[in-house]
């Protein structure tokens, strides 16, 4: 039968990256002048609590006798994997001022939380951009 489990999986995995998605029509609303400023927006904000609380990054908390820390999958930038010692363990870092730096340092861990990340610093820049009145000359 075509209708697998492993079809079902992929798919899923697939439709993790919708973000990405939202941020070609970002770009695409930022090209066509018709799109106003509601809609680019909208699809920044959109774009950036993907990146926050949805995009497939790896966790990266720090684990005891490994170097490169934990390697599950994790929802977003923000959270960790599904251990709940991790869950919380990257919006702590970023309140400890000590440990931002570390916290910065796993942004770019790999390059899919780097592409992660920029498009988190795109969308933040094009929904300030299109909320703030006056910045962009039409
Ligand atoms: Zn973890």
């Amino acid at each position: 039968m075509a209708t697998t489990g492993a079809s079902k999986t992929q798919f899923g995995g697939l439709g993790k990256w919708w973000g990405v998605l939202a941020g070609a029509l970002l770009i695409a609303a930022w090209i066509n002048s018709a799109a106003g400023p509601a809609v680019v927006a909208g699809l920044s904000a959109a774009v950036l609590l993907w990146c926050f609380f949805q995009a497939p990054v790896t966790c990266g908390a720090p684990v005891r006798g490994r170097t490169d820390g934990c390697r599950n999958n994790a929802a977003g930038l923000l959270l960790g994997c599904h251990i709940r010692q991790h869950r919380w363990q990257k919006l702590k870092m970023l309140i400890l001022r000590r440990q931002l730096r570390a916290f910065c340092a796993g942004l770019f861990s790999d390059g899919k939380a780097a592409i992660v990340t920029l498009a988190g610093l795109g969308s933040f820049v094009s929904g300030l951009v299109a909320l703030v009145p006056g910045v962009v000359v039409h």
